[in-house]
């Protein structure tokens, strides 16, 4: 099979990753007999330097016209003084809502080669986990009306949470859906002791919940969610949230895994052009020396694999040759031990290549 891919490198370590994981591809499509033809578009500071604007319409126009879509990160000191319209970020935003991706998938695991770089007691690390959070990517307070108002006290602001019966049910089905893929549990994290918002998520998660026999539902308010993570960890299969408490518990589950630079994730909406990208940024204070963490975008794209294109065997491969890589003691500089030796980025990505 072909499959086109579009490639957006972005700025700061971004290059060097995405061509890392371009070269998984490459050794992964040779042995399964698959092509992968990937394109690249600017965007970010890339893209401000080279025509002036974060996300030009031919780099919308060549991911709308791709099978699926491979970022890197954007952003860096040297646009951070530019007015928020110009913002490499904005390109994010921009991006997201152009491909209308509704659904952030997160998986937060703690690799048992790396146990120690996790900042959780050791009774806790010893048991493991293994995360899938499900987030709600283009609805809620993110969205909604806002605005300043003269109010009691004089001049306010307003953010308004909002959502609706469909986005809940599509949200909800693509974790009932990814859980019955893996530990068939959900845990639906809201606040529905106090907003309406969270009583019709509730609700609507439990109507979900009788489609998907044989899929255990939870529901956790979220000031709770915040503890159990760092406690019980390893109570959660898949956890499917609104925008906001999404954004928030994701970034708390990625840091009890202690290493930002092995985590992917994968933003999609109805149909299988998804983009995917790891959670962290540009890292501008390491970008150009060889020395940054390809395994998060190697891992993105084992995750296009799985998800775009249905071929779990490959992405499969690709995530053994990655615990292969870890299993062996092998580590980038971010998770290496003091004192312990450790690979670049390209002697990191030969090694993960090897295993595959
Ligand atoms: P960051 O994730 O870029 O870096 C935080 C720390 O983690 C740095 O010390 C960095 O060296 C390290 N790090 C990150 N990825 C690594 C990797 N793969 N290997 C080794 N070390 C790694 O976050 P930041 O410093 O807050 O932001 C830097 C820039 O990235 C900013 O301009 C920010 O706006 C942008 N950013 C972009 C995205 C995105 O493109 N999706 C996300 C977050 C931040």
């Amino acid at each position: 099979m072909n499959y086109n891919i579009a490639l957006l490198r972005g700025d700061g370590i971004g290059p060097e990753i995405v061509d890392s994981a371009v070269r998984v591809l490459h050794a992964i499509g040779q042995k399964y007999g698959h092509s992968f033809i990937c394109t690249p578009y600017l965007i970010g500071g890339a893209a401000i330097d080279a025509v002036g604007e974060p996300l030009p319409k031919d780099t919308v126009d060549g991911c709308l016209n791709s099978d699926s879509v491979l970022l890197g990160a954007v952003g860096g000191p040297k646009w951070d003084t530019l007015p928020g319209s110009l913002r490499p970020e904005k390109a994010l935003l921009g991006i997201r809502a152009a491909l209308g991706l509704f659904t952030n998938l997160r998986p937060a695991r703690l690799y048992p080669a790396l146990k120690d770089a996790c900042p959780l007691r050791e009774s806790v690390a010893s048991s493991g986990f293994d995360i899938m959070i499900v987030r709600e990517l283009t609805g809620g307070i993110y969205f909604g009306d806002r605005g300043y108002r003269e109010g009691k006290y004089g001049e306010e602001a307003y953010d308004t949470e909002c959502y609706s019966r469909f986005e809940i049910e599509r949200i909800a089905r693509v974790a009932f859906e990814t859980a019955k893929k893996r530990g068939n549990k959900v845990t639906s994290i809201d606040k529905a002791n106090v907003l309406e918002t969270s009583r019709l998520w509730r609700r609507t998660v439990h109507e979900i919940a009788e489609e998907y026999e044989g899929v255990e539902c939870v529901d956790m308010l979220v000031d709770n969610a915040a503890m159990q993570l760092v406690k019980n960890p390893a109570q959660f299969d898949v956890i499917v949230t609104s925008n906001m408490f999404g954004d928030i518990l994701s970034d708390e589950a990625s840091q009890i895994t202690g290493s930002i630079g092995m985590l992917p994730s994968a933003s999609r909406n109805e149909t299988s052009r998804g983009l995917y990208e790891p959670i962290h940024g540009s890292a501008p204070d390491i970008a150009g020396k060889g020395i940054a963490n390809p395994i998060a975008t190697i891992l993105s794209a084992a995750m296009m694999l799985r998800h775009s294109f249905s071929l779990a065997a490959e992405a499969d491969a690709i995530e053994n040759a990655v615990d292969s890589a870890l299993n062996a003691g092998l580590r980038t500089a971010d998770i290496a031990e003091k004192g312990a030796s450790w690979l670049s980025t390209t002697e990191m990505t030969d090694e993960i290549i090897k295993r595959l």
